[in-house]
């Protein structure tokens, strides 16, 4: 048998979970550029760094984003990657696809590319890895002619993503996928020409379990909840009992704001302490419903580290309804407000968060026309620096 060229990698290939290195050898059979990407990333391993640039601007006409130029240190060994540029497609809503239209995106990716795909990248879109500079022209104008069309890259707005919302689940408090094909359509030039400091996203999720991470992930986080009372089936409350479920411990005992009662009997419940977790609906599904009045809690600021360390969204709007008759239009004036201001005042690859962070929430809230109220406070109940007189708690 003879030796393998590339045994750093082929460490990769052990252990029970699919590898990404058994899929470049076998595009590797038919393609030298996934044949040299191998023998780049061995090389890398080996040597423990990377051999990847950034140069130069590679775009299609008309549009700033959706293209990430790659190049190699090492083009004379590795010809095969001397552009290894990264395309991004605009995926479908709650990514559903027909396998039509999966195959449509491989077929012209492994004529025009490098055939190996990344299903899907953080930001959400279809990630294709790699093609050479004079192909990308002609890769738009033919996914173009299939229906599809790039996502955002660079300092624009990235391309928004959602759960699959009420396609699929019973939680879902809004209509994720209507509302993140309207602001897609809505924010064409914003995904698609970089104008801004730097990037912003938007991610939405049907309830607050929040599937997407958008909390963590995204600059506007459009997050479904309700705001009058859980519907709650006291039989079946008791069928989960006499099921076994440890209510005290599993439910009770676990609710963030000790907003359930268990009296034995029946399960009590103060709307006004309930911050809409959702656990006691996922333990219980049966038993526990989200109430009836529905609409979204926005949050804004999640960040990876980029400047600053990882931030988690802020509540900038407890609720707000998703009227898809009034065309999403709350939502809109209240984003377009926040980009206008971020615009003005962020620094260089400042993310909204960092901006909020540097010149204060009161600043920001005053740009975005809005009051501070107790919902922005993540912990105003634990906080010692806040103090009541006995009587304020009547
Ligand atoms: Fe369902 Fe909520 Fe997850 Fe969306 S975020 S898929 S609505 S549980
Ligand atoms: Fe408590 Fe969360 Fe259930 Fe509200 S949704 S009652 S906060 S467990």
């Amino acid at each position: 048998m003879s030796e393998s060229k590339t045994p750093l990698l082929d460490d990769l290939e052990k252990g029970q979970w699919p590898s990404f290195v058994t899929e470049i050898k076998k595009m590797a059979e038919t393609k030298p550029m996934a044949q040299d990407l191998l023998s780049l990333l061995e090389l890398s391993y080996k040597d423990k760094r990377g051999y990847w640039k950034h140069g130069g601007l590679v775009g299609i006409m008309g549009y700033g984003g959706g293209v990430i130029g790659r190049y190699t240190e090492k083009p004379e060994e590795f010809p095969g990657v001397r552009e290894f540029h990264t395309m991004r497609l605009n995926q479908p809503s709650g990514w559903f696809y027909t396998t039509k239209a999966l195959r449509t995106v491989c077929d012209i990716w492994e004529v025009k590319g490098s055939g190996l795909t990344n299903m899907h990248g953080a930001t959400g879109d279809i990630i294709l890895l790699g093609t050479t500079t004079d192909q990308l022209q002609p890769l738009f104008n033919a996914y173009s002619n299939e229906g599809f069309d790039l996502g955002g890259s660079g300092s624009n707005l990235r391309t928004p993503s959602c759960c699959c919302g009420m396609a699929r689940c019973e939680y879902a408090c809004i209509d994720t996928m209507d509302l993140c094909h309207n602001l897609t359509n809505h924010y064409q030039d914003e995904l698609h020409r970089p104008m801004w400091p730097y990037k912003s996203k938007i991610k939405i999720s049907g309830c607050p379990n929040d599937c997407v991470g958008a909390i963590a992930r995204s600059d506007f986080a459009i997050l479904g909840t309700w705001r009058d009372d859980l519907r709650i089936d006291q039989a079946a409350v008791r069928e989960y009992v006499e099921k076994g479920l440890d209510i005290q411990e599993i439910v009770i005992d676990r609710c963030p704001t000790s907003a359930l009662n268990w009296d034995g009997n029946e399960l009590q419940f103060k709307s006004e302490e309930c911050v809409r977790c959702m656990h006691c609906i996922n333990t219980m599904s049966k038993a526990i419903r989200t109430g009836v009045d529905k609409g979204a809690t926005i949050l804004v600021g999640g960040k990876a580290p980029i400047l600053q360390s990882a931030f988690l969204g802020w509540v900038i709007v407890p609720f707000m309804k998703m009227e898809k008759e009034n065309d999403y239009q709350e939502f809109k004036d209240f984003v377009e407000k926040a980009w206008e201001w971020w615009d003005e005042e962020a620094k260089v690859r400042e993310r909204i968060g960092e901006t909020i962070c540097r010149l204060g929430m009161r600043n920001f809230l005053r740009a975005v026309e809005l009051e501070p109220i107790p919902q922005m406070i993540f912990k105003p109940r634990t906080n010692p620096y806040v103090f009541w007189w006995p009587e304020d708690l009547n």
